[in-house]
């Protein structure tokens, strides 16, 4: 294990009518203004939305909403809504959504609070935010971990950019199970994947082998996995989402990345691909992941293998990927490019941009060029 220093500042509100207990105890701490920020609306179709307004003027709040985050979430939309910060002088910021919700609510806090430009500060200047609006989250799609860290993803559409930028980590999270219930069967398993997807880059980042980092690892994607499955047969499982959402969270809450380096290059090409298409995050990585291990094979045996046989039940890495390729298949995730909802026509020269602009990681098995980046593109058309 590599030397490290873990806190972990968010208070975690776990199971059925945990959004009760959450904004009771918690909201008397800050002033009596919050904004309450969601997505496209499907909040005011299944209920939570009159729930949470519900307790928010039980809590006497003055309630400001700011509707409308998109699932890649854009830079402008942080502008507007810090817009709506400042005019009405937030004192809390409620995110209640998923990942994109969410990130995009992170860095409202923390540029609310700055006098400069939070991308040029992070990518020019190299510093980062030490304050924001204090917020909460409470998560109505799972998959994302966004809850659990102060890291949020962006589009800055500008720049043709897809990525993170290190902003506010809520003090509170609300994983409430029956909230995610009227998420489609697609939206659930994409989530699921991308759980599978931080699990999996945490655990081939190098590292000392056989930590207990590695072993907490396994642990999250084999019961990723085995939870996908038993949605596969009863989609309103309630258990299985609850095991999903808590495994979402783990993913993604720095316990897995103690005392080792993550790897993170396919959610690096799979954000790139999203800045050019607007894809879907977790069907991305579906269909780039397992054509990444299968370039990096020989680079990652041992730790492909130990997969293999720990997730899947499978006694050789090449039958562990064929695992992984049947589970994207019986999940009925897209399992090439060209089945992906995109905004852009793909083709080879589309790729080429997305490869060419790609960050490129060094804590990997393998250490891509930008043209295998753009080879592995292509085997995924
Ligand atoms: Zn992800």
């Amino acid at each position: 294990m590599n030397k490290f220093t873990y806190s972990y500042p968010t208070k975690v509100y776990f199971g059925k009518g945990s959004a009760k207990d959450a904004l009771t105890q918690e909201l008397n701490q800050y002033g009596d203004t919050v904004l309450l920020a969601y997505g496209g609306g499907s909040i005011k179709k299944n209920g939570i939305y009159e729930e949470i307004l519900e307790l928010l003027k039980e809590s006497n709040k003055t309630v400001i909403e700011f509707a409308g985050i998109m699932s890649n979430p854009t830079y402008k939309k942080v502008q507007e809504g810090v817009k709506i910060v400042k005019e009405h002088e937030i004192d809390f910021i409620l995110a209640v959504g998923g990942g994109s919700v969410i990130d995009c609510c992170k860095v409202i806090s923390a540029q609310s609070l700055l006098d400069e430009d939070i991308w040029e500060m992070e990518y020019i200047k190299g510093k980062f935010p030490t304050d924001g609006i204090p917020m909460g989250a409470i998560v109505t799609v799972s998959g994302t971990g966004a809850e659990m860290n102060g890291g949020a993803v962006i589009t800055h559409e500008e720049k043709k950019w897809k990525g993170g930028i290190f902003a506010t980590t809520p003090t509170f999270a609300v994983l409430d199970p029956t909230y995610t219930m009227s998420v489609p069967r697609t939206q659930v398993l994409s989530g699921a994947f991308d759980t599978l997807s931080h699990a999996m880059e945490t655990y081939f980042g190098n590292s000392d082998q056989d930590n207990v980092s590695d072993d907490v690892a396994l642990a999250i994607m084999k019961n990723t996995v085995d939870n996908m499955l038993r949605l596969l047969t009863d989609i309103h499982d309630e258990q299985a989402r609850g095991n999903l959402m808590w495994d979402s969270a783990m993913a993604e809450n720095g316990i897995l990345k103690c005392g080792r380096q993550t790897d993170f290059q396919v959610h690096q090409i799979e954000h790139q691909l999203a800045a050019y298409t607007d894809c879907n995050h977790g069907q991305g990585l579906a269909i780039i992941q397992p054509r990444y291990y299968r370039y990096i094979l020989d680079h990652a045996r041992e730790k492909l293998t130990k997969l293999a046989r720990v997730v899947f039940n499978e006694d050789t890495a090449e039958k562990g990927l064929d695992a992984l390729d049947d589970l994207i298949k019986e999940c009925g995730l897209p399992t090439k490019l060209n089945d992906l909802s995109s905004t852009m026509k793909i083709t080879p020269e589309l790729l080429k941009q997305v490869a060419d602009t790609t960050n490129i990681i060094q804590s990997n098995p393998y250490t891509l060029s930008k043209h295998e980046v753009h080879e592995i593109l292509l085997e995924c058309m």
